[in-house]
């Protein structure tokens, strides 16, 4: 069978940016010209210029023993360092590194000298409950700036971090504390969520209760002040802070030091524990955060919406824009607490001028509709991004229209937990967008689509997009597991010409000007009667239509055809009453068979009113696989709300 995937979305539409922002671009071509003339001395270049090194490294890249890569590994750094004193030490520890905003409306805003503090304190505590450069630390914590605050402390003592996200069961935090065998969690007693104070404490006392872990020691943020139970291991953050000297030291480590363990959002299957080091992981993010979000970190007031526990929040909330110096906000809570504008009062408030968020959040304020972020003046904004899903062009459309006052670039972004940073994505000075598309490899990284047989397919075709050259903040493996590591992303395409790819698992295809357009997991590809067909388009399709807000296709089997489309849409808030929904659905086969052809018409198409989502706001399809193939549903415990199963099974029925 081939891999071929047939494209059948057309997109004309093109964004150049503006005269005046193209004018004032931090990128600028050369960067594209120098990689492509020397790309390790490029990267060695980034590395020299965006990060301090206390040691300076002499080898850039050591790729001897694919694949496992060691870059920059003689040269010496604190990434703690980076992200703070050095930037009070050049006079800037007067301005606001977080402007953090609590849930029920408290605020705090926090200088770089002020974080520089804390965590020097924090640091300290860390070292005095034994804690040592190698050690494994797991945070479990809501978005507040103690999360910051606890990630920079592990970093600065050498230590290496777990966050897990704070919506996760006790379970599921215990199997992350064994397989990194922590000796410390920092946890809170609540955080506010939804209009309402949600205990955490209670889940790390549950996961801890056998008694025959590995950690020593709790340490206890206050956030929300409720009733906690105490052990004999739990310490108060803030006493503990309060007993030690603001003094401390950053020791430099080697660039190869490890610097987190984080469990990817577990869409496809079983997290796995990514490894990632410092100095190539640092270099990768300052790099990417600088260029693709234009960085002028004197002005910028950049918002990540991320949590802390994924990826997104690690390398666009705490490494990259700390590295660089820049100004953001940090949001504690949910985007429709108290109301369901609160992102955009947000941003009118501290005149954000940067937002990064997901395709997923984006599809609710589309359902909700435009009257809420009218309600607010967001001209602040000059730059828009997106990740963490294929972005559907209406989707890309809207978010430029509305919230970006039609003005502001859009740059989707596509790159995964373990490649640790940006990949794709277009840089908003240079590029002509194309609504929909990641569009073109960052500088310096190398990527290709190829079919089984690892050649390229050439421009207008889709196949696998796999990483051709190993980059700087490449995963360093899975944590205790090398071979799982290998076997998972690297022994596909092991005898390339030049080496292993790395296989990403994602679809692709390159349009006719060689731009990349992301199709969604190869294993949800449908295969309708011999056409290989992307989840993307078809989804992007129904989007486009007026009525839908958000869609998911899935593959069903089908006695004729092999599989057939099977649908699950949102309808607008505003559209809810318009039909009934056999009308809807009649309206919308004949909208996707006029787009683009009878062959991705759903066979069915259910109308509901939520998807299942990983905690992190990604659709499992494989669960809607299983209700449109009438099995038992299968895994569903990285699932955000466990009910929606059920719901979605019922109105089947
Ligand atoms: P698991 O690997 O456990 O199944 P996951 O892949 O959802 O979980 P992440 O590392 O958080 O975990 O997500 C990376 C994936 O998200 C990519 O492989 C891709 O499928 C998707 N993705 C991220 N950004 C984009 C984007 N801009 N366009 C299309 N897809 C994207
Ligand atoms: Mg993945």
């Amino acid at each position: 069978m081939s891999v071929q995937i047939d494209h059948l979305l057309h997109e004309s539409r093109r964004f150049p940016p503006s005269p005046e922002f193209a004018a004032s671009s931090v990128a600028t071509e050369s960067l594209y010209t120098d990689a492509a003339a020397d790309r390790l001395g490029f990267w060695a270049e980034q590395a020299r210029d965006l990060l301090h090194w206390h040691k300076p490294f002499t080898r850039t890249l050591d790729w001897t023993n694919p694949p496992f890569a060691k870059w920059f590994d003689d040269g010496e750094l604190n990434v703690a360092y980076n992200c703070l004193d050095r930037h009070v030490l050049a006079g800037n520890g007067d301005r606001i590194a977080l402007h953090w905003e609590g849930e029920p409306g408290d605020s705090r805003a926090i200088s770089y000298a002020q974080l520089t503090t804390e965590v020097k304190r924090a640091a300290n505590v860390l070292l005095g409950l034994g804690v040592r450069a190698g050690d494994r630390v797991a945070i479990y914590l809501p978005m507040i700036p103690e999360a910051v605050v606890a990630m920079l402390a592990v970093a600065r003592i050498g230590a290496v971090h777990s966050v897990i996200f704070g919506g996760f069961s006790a379970e599921s935090l215990r199997s992350r504390i064994d397989d990194a065998e922590a000796v410390v969690v920092i946890t809170a007693d609540g955080g506010y969520r939804k209009g309402r104070a949600t205990p955490l404490k209670p889940a790390v006392d549950a996961a801890l209760a056998s008694g025959d872990s590995s950690v020593h020691t709790v340490l206890v943020v206050e956030r929300t002040g409720g009733d906690v139970e105490w052990n004999e291991r739990d310490k108060w953050w803030h006493e503990e802070l309060a007993g030690v000297s603001d003094e401390h030291e950053a020791q430099p480590f080697p660039a190869e030091n490890p610097l987190f363990i984080l469990y990817t959002s577990g869409t496809t299957g079983k997290p796995k524990g990514i490894l990632h080091t410092s100095g190539g992981y640092l270099t990768q993010v300052a790099f990417t955060h600088k260029n693709v979000f234009d960085l002028k970190p004197e002005k910028d007031v950049f918002w990540c919406t991320a949590d802390v526990g994924w990826i997104t929040g690690h390398s666009y909330v705490v490494y990259g824009p700390l590295a660089n110096g820049a100004t953001q906000v940090l949001y504690e809570g949910t985007p429709d607490t108290p109301h369901p504008g609160r992102w955009w009062e947000i941003i009118e408030k501290y005149k954000v001028s940067i937002l990064y968020t997901a395709p997923t959040a984006i599809r609710t304020f589309m359902k909700i509709g435009r009257q809420e972020p009218q309600k607010f003046d967001l001209t602040s904004l000059r730059l828009l991004g997106s990740v963490g899903e294929p972005i559907n062009p209406e989707a890309w459309m809207w978010y430029r229209e509305v919230i970006g006052n039609q003005l502001t670039p859009v740059v989707d972004t596509w790159w995964q937990t373990e490649t640790g940073a940006i990949m794709i994505s277009a840089l908003p000075g240079l590029t002509e967008a194309k609504p929909g598309a990641a569009q073109v490899a960052i500088p310096g990284v190398s990527i290709d689509v190829i079919g089984e047989d690892g050649e390229h397919v050439g421009h207008g075709n889709g196949g696998l997009l796999v990483v051709t050259e190993p980059w700087p903040s490449m995963l360093r493996g899975i944590w205790g597991d090398p071979e799982r590591y290998i076997e998972t992303y690297w022994e596909k395409f092991q005898d390339a010409p030049n080496g292993p790819l790395y296989f990403a698992g994602d679809g692709a295809r390159l349009d006719r000007d060689g731009d990349i357009w992301l199709l969604g997991r190869v294993d949800d590809v449908m295969n309708v009667s011999g056409h290989r067909l992307s989840t993307a388009e078809i989804e992007s399709s129904l989007v486009a239509h007026g009525v839908v807000a958000e869609a998911a296709v899935v593959g069903a089997h089908d006695d004729t055809t092999g599989q057939a489309v099977v649908a699950f849409v949102i309808i607008k808030y505003s559209q809810t009453d318009a039909a009934s929904h056999a009308d809807i659905s009649a309206v919308l086969r004949a909208h996707v068979t006029l787009q683009i052809g009878a062959i991705a018409r759903p066979r069915e198409i259910h109308i509901v009113t939520e998807l299942p989502k990983t905690r992190s706001g990604k659709i499992m399809r494989r669960l809607l696989r299983d209700v449109a193939e009438g099995r038992e549903i299968g895994d569903t415990t990285t699932l955000a709300d466990t009910s929606i199963m059920q719901i979605i099974s019922a109105s089947m029925r």
